[in-house]
């Protein structure tokens, strides 16, 4: 809750990151508004610190510290926690109001769901925790709006909904720009380098979430958030290709009214949006933020994804709809197949073919517990592994 008359104390895990970064951009920008207090990455150390000195943070956290690193932060006062128990340090300090978890992967899991539990704010980039854990996290949401999502469709999409009664919400709709291959044929498909990946006509992301993007594996991936973040069933999550990506997502209530939220693609307005709730920051005092208007050549064509050229949105929502062990077994299949990829071992179109490969080959039981579910995310990688040795990979 915002604290009366005072800054909020926010604390970002994974800072270094291109999520991160967009978050203290705009706790840069309102130093009255927010205080940097507590900051967590991998290994970073040097980018870390930096931002540390810079923030005037006092705690610091990596989970994975080169050598020498804890020297260097002791030289400058900074106080550095190393190891994967710091993740849950920082989601319980006292000074910390709103906990950013902006890092990749898995490991924060459990450090979001003991921020929830602390009561704290929870500004929530991390896919991962509630595409695999959901129905362990979502549980712990105490009050509406605790927990603000940061990723710009769920962004858009919480925004629509402020102030409406939940039960009216019939649907809503995720849009994606289509990425760097959108307009290629399936041929093209096949040659497509990790460069020419990396490459996103929108988006300036980390590497994972750039070649999901690719894919469309990142949007298929964001439908199942939405399910759990928005207690949406399957049918009523969409995906839509739209080019000109001003708008981020859209809510259809029951009276037949759809809104659409707008802005333009920099994650740093989302960012703003969660950490300022129930309040606006004047952002479009500025040119680098303000919206160009519908009248200045912003396009709102939208159409269907194509399933045969971005075959990993079917798979993904395949997964979704069948819940339980899937979609942790998709997360963990999907991060192998994206690196096999990134280094070279694997062709693009080989990501749907394992990820694919791997969810057909399970048969195993729901997961019962957290651990259960953390665990078939490794077993995800594990059995993409093997799919990716099988087809030469
Ligand atoms: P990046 O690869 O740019 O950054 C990842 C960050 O997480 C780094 O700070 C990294 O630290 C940190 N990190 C990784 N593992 C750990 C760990 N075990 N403990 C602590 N910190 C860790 O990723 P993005 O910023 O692109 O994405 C971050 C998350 O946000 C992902 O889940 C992504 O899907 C999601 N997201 C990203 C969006 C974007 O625009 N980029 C949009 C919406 C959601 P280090 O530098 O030390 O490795
Ligand atoms: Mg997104």
């Amino acid at each position: 809750m915002p604290r009366q008359g005072k800054a909020t104390r926010v604390a970002v895990v994974g800072a270094t990151g291109s999520v991160g970064r967009s978050v203290l951009d705009i706790c840069a920008r309102f130093p009255d508004r927010f205080k940097v207090t507590a900051l967590a990455a991998r290994s970073s150390a040097d980018s870390l610190l930096e931002l540390a000195v810079r923030f005037g943070a006092r705690k610091a956290f990596l989970t994975e510290p080169p050598a020498g690193a804890a020297k260097k932060f002791a030289e400058l006062g900074i106080d550095m926690t190393a190891g994967a128990g710091g993740l849950s340090e920082i989601a319980e300090l006292p000074d910390a109001d709103n906990v950013v978890f902006a890092s990749s992967g898995a490991l924060a899991i459990k450090s979001l769901q003991l921020a929830l539990r602390a009561g704290k704010d929870v500004s929530l980039a991390n896919k991962e925790s509630v595409v695999a854990a959901g129905p362990w996290v979502m549980p712990l949401v105490k009050r509406p709006d605790q927990l603000r999502p940061l990723d710009s469709e769920h962004s858009a999409i919480w925004q629509c909904i402020r102030g409406e009664p939940r039960k009216e919400l019939e649907s809503v709709t995720l849009t994606a720009s289509g990425g760097p291959f959108r307009d290629l044929t399936l041929d093209e498909m096949k040659r497509v380098t990790p460069e020419d990946a990396l490459k996103h006509p929108v988006w300036d992301m980390g590497a994972k979430i750039t070649v999901d993007s690719a894919s469309l594996m990142n949007k298929g991936i964001e439908c199942i958030e939405a399910m759990h973040l928005f207690g949406l069933p399957h049918d009523r999550v969409r995906a839509v290709i739209h080019p000109g990506s001003c708008v981020h997502g859209i809510a259809a209530f029951s009276d037949g009214t759809s809104k659409m939220v707008a802005y333009r693609p920099d994650m740093r307005i989302p960012a703003a949006a969660a950490l300022a709730w129930p309040d606006r920051l004047p952002l479009a005092q500025s040119s680098e933020f303000a919206f160009p208007g519908f009248g200045a050549g912003v396009s709102l064509d939208f159409y269907p994804p194509d399933p045969a050229r971005f075959p990993c949105l079917g798979i993904a929502l395949e997964a979704g709809r069948k819940g339980g062990a899937y979609p942790p077994i998709l997360v963990g299949a999907d991060e192998f197949a994206v690196r096999a990829f990134l280094d070279k071992r694997i062709p693009f179109l080989g990501i749907s073919n394992i990820i694919e490969s791997t969810l057909e080959k399970y048969s195993g039981p729901a997961p019962s517990t957290l651990e259960d579910a953390i665990e078939l995310i490794s077993l995800g990688g594990r059995m993409a592994g093997e799919a990716c040795a099988s087809m030469g990979g």
